[in-house]
């Protein structure tokens, strides 16, 4: 067996413990002679798995009882539609585009009602976060929507914006627990596990309960409706036992790193190596405007596409693999999620060095 360092967007690298000690119990959980992708969904043994991963997350974010925790399935993309047919009580929402997925999200929002973009930072290609001050929230907006962390051009917010009261709604897809968050400040966070947490599949969503109290639009179905499945504790049906039991086993494991602040700290490290040397680079620069990079998924180019490609494969053959940027962006991205080890991207930084003295 021969690991490799991946630096996928997602579905991603997982801790190499957690994928261990699921082999372990593949067969036999616990001494229950089955798998837990075998075992109903109703089962007292699968009631304690879902308890505790929800207990686990709600002990790293410190959330409070004012706020659910779902365990939803349809990938960050159902959430799309799920916060205006849920959220958009009098048909009228804001959104600031910092990228495809805010954009997608925008879009599908107009189905449902008003979705009125307040800023946007397309014009500079998705570069930086837009400047949030003096933000034209709208009076009678239902809430403010905004993607956290932009996994195809490596920018976060690092401050969030002021939304005037308005309940802010965030895709945090790509940085869900890379570090503290004060979870007070959203009426909602959510995001899809493949990124940072778990195996796709699980869609995790954490939401004041007091926005769910009330009727959705017309024609919503039950699957969609927030409030359904905190009633039935994420077992309206049948849930993606497996994932949720991964994601479990994920939250251990920070657990064991220090929580969000230990977790934050290796981050800053990883990030910190490569952003550094991408700095003093003459070959390589990154393409993210530097007050807004994110920790998690790092854009970068020569300026030469050819060389760019030359790049990916030949540090694929070295054991670091999916280098390899998004379309729209060109290039490489590193993702460096939690689970990515500062060896792996030590490893990367040494390999650039050395493509850069045989390229220049
Ligand atoms: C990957 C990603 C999505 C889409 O997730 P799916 O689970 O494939 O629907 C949405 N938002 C962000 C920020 C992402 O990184």
């Amino acid at each position: 067996m021969s690991r490799v360092y991946n630096f996928s967007a997602g579905p991603a690298v997982l801790p190499e413990e957690v994928l261990r000690e699921a082999a372990e119990e593949m067969l036999d959980y616990r001494g229950c002679g089955m798998s837990v992708m075998e075992m109903s969904h109703r089962s007292a043994v699968f009631e304690d798995i879902i308890h505790d991963a929800e207990k686990d997350i709600r002990t790293l974010l410190s959330i409070p009882e004012n706020y659910e925790v779902l365990f939803l399935q349809g990938g960050a993309s159902l959430q799309f539609a799920m916060i205006p047919m849920n959220l958009m009580k009098h048909g009228k929402a804001d959104y600031i585009l910092t990228g495809q997925w805010a954009k997608k999200a925008w879009k599908e929002a107009q189905k449902y009602g008003k979705a009125e973009v307040i800023a946007s930072s397309e014009k500079e290609n998705f570069s930086c976060i837009p400047n949030l001050e003096k933000l034209p929230v709208s009076e009678d907006a239902d809430y403010v929507y905004i993607c956290e962390n932009n996994t195809i051009y490596g920018t976060k917010y690092h401050t969030l914006p002021d939304t005037k009261g308005k309940p802010l709604i965030a895709d945090v897809s790509s940085c869900f627990l890379s570090e503290p968050a004060d979870i007070t400040r959203y009426g909602m966070m959510y995001g899809g596990a493949q990124k940072n947490i778990g195996p796709a599949g699980v869609t995790i969503v954490i939401i004041r309960k007091d926005l769910i109290q009330e009727e959705v639009f017309p024609g919503t179905p039950s699957m969609m409706q927030y409030r359904i499945h905190a009633k039935a504790g994420s077992l309206y049906n049948t849930p993606p036992a497996y994932g949720i039991y991964i994601c479990g086993k994920v939250f251990q494991w920070l657990l064991s790193q220090g929580g969000l602040e230990g977790i934050q700290k290796k981050n800053r490290k990883k990030a910190a190596l490569l952003y550094e040397y991408l700095d003093d680079s003459r070959l390589f620069s990154g393409t993210a405007a530097r007050k807004d990079r994110s920790l998690m998924n790092v854009p970068f180019v020569t300026g030469d596409k050819e060389l760019d490609a030359k790049f990916v494969s030949e540090a694929a053959a070295e054991g670091l693999v999916n280098l390899k940027g998004h379309r729209t962006v060109g290039g490489m991205r590193a993702s460096i999620y939690n689970a990515m080890p500062y060896e792996g991207v030590k490893k990367l930084v040494a390999f650039m060095e050395q493509f850069e003295k045989e390229n220049r």
